[in-house]
């Protein structure tokens, strides 16, 4: 058996895999994903592929994939894979469901309360011997205040409890989860249709996949239709949000911040796009990336790699 792994792992899993497949037998470079031909050639005769969200399992390499059984996806989002043209060739795709939900969590209830408040960015002001208290005395708390959910899967739905525990009402849409799905009552979120949601939330947070309907979802006409002062995050995908709507509601002041964490194309090219947005945070695609989800994403791909192959 071989296992080619082409973006970083956990230690300890790759560890596991070398002692059940034998060291030789499995081929880890973090870098594999820069070097499209070394990465065609290991994968030419590999059992299973494993990657994150930067390898793109479709054209090439999936032709090169000819003995593969397995893709395992260090994280949750297939956009980067093309699975029905997997699963035409029986080469099964594992994401980690769930194992790094709670990081997305945190980070959605850690950026909104933080944007919410939008009193914690006067580091240089304070240590310049400024004293901004009057203006930064204005600050909103996030109880009490409403939650919307766009999406209620595994992070939405531990989002909600998150929330819930901080004193927020959550509401949320998904087309799929039903009235009577347990999650509603665990969670206390309340179902809505999709522009209620959007309506009236004073924090809305995204988390579905990017497919087809949900391309550009939060267009400047969605938008428009936000609360004043409202919060948008999007940890989700690149190209949910229309970027350059977003920053012209948060320069004109309808809305009250934004934390942004996947884009279009990533890196994020260098561009005024956010140029003299307030209370807008920017971060390169971590909201799912803490050392605790690394061990958990990767232990969890590592067992199911080795329950597909033994
Ligand atoms: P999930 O599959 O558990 O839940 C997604 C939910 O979205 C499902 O319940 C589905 O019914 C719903 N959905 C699909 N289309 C919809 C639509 N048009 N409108 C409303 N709901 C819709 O996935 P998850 O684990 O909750 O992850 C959600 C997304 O978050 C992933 O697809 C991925 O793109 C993204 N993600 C990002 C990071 C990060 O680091 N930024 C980390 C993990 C996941």
């Amino acid at each position: 058996m071989k296992i080619v792994i082409s973006e970083f792992m956990d230690d300890a899993a790759v560890d596991q895999l070398r002692a059940q497949f034998g060291a030789a037998n499995v081929v880890y470079d973090a870098a594999f994903v820069d070097k499209p031909e070394q990465l065609l050639a290991a994968a030419a005769d590999c059992d299973a592929l494993i990657v994150r969200n930067r390898t793109q399992v479709r054209g090439e390499l999936l032709e090169a994939l000819a003995k593969a059984r397995v893709v395992g996806r260090l994280g949750v989002g297939l956009d980067n894979i093309d699975v029905a043209a997997c699963e035409a060739r029986n080469l099964k795709v594992i994401p980690a469901t769930g194992a790094n939900a709670l990081a997305v969590a945190e980070y959605v209830i850690g950026t909104a309360m933080m944007l919410r408040r939008a009193s914690y960015l006067s580091t240089a002001a304070v240590a310049a011997g400024k004293w901004p208290r009057a203006a930064l005395s204005n600050g909103r708390e996030t109880a009490g205040s409403t939650l919307g959910l766009i999406g209620f899967g595994s992070i939405g739905q531990l989002t909600a409890q998150l929330a819930r525990a901080v004193g927020m009402t959550v509401i949320a849409y998904d087309p799929v989860i039903t009235d009577s799905n347990p999650a509603w009552m665990d969670t206390g979120a309340i179902r809505m249709a999709l522009d209620d949601v959007i309506r009236d939330s004073d924090v809305l947070s995204l988390h579905v996949p990017l497919v087809d309907s949900t391309k550009n979802l939060m267009n400047a006409e969605r938008i428009a239709t936000m609360k004043n002062g409202a919060i948008l995050i999007n940890t989700a995908r690149g190209g949910i949000v229309d970027d350059a709507a977003l920053a012209a509601a948060l320069r004109s002041g309808h809305l009250g911040g934004a934390a942004i964490d996947v884009f279009t194309q990533e890196p994020l090219p260098a561009s005024d796009v956010f140029a003299g947005c307030p209370n807008l945070v920017l971060t390169p695609h971590i909201a799912g990336v803490s050392a605790e989800a690394n061990v958990r994403v990767s232990s969890m791909i590592a067992d199911a790699v080795i329950r597909e192959l033994v």
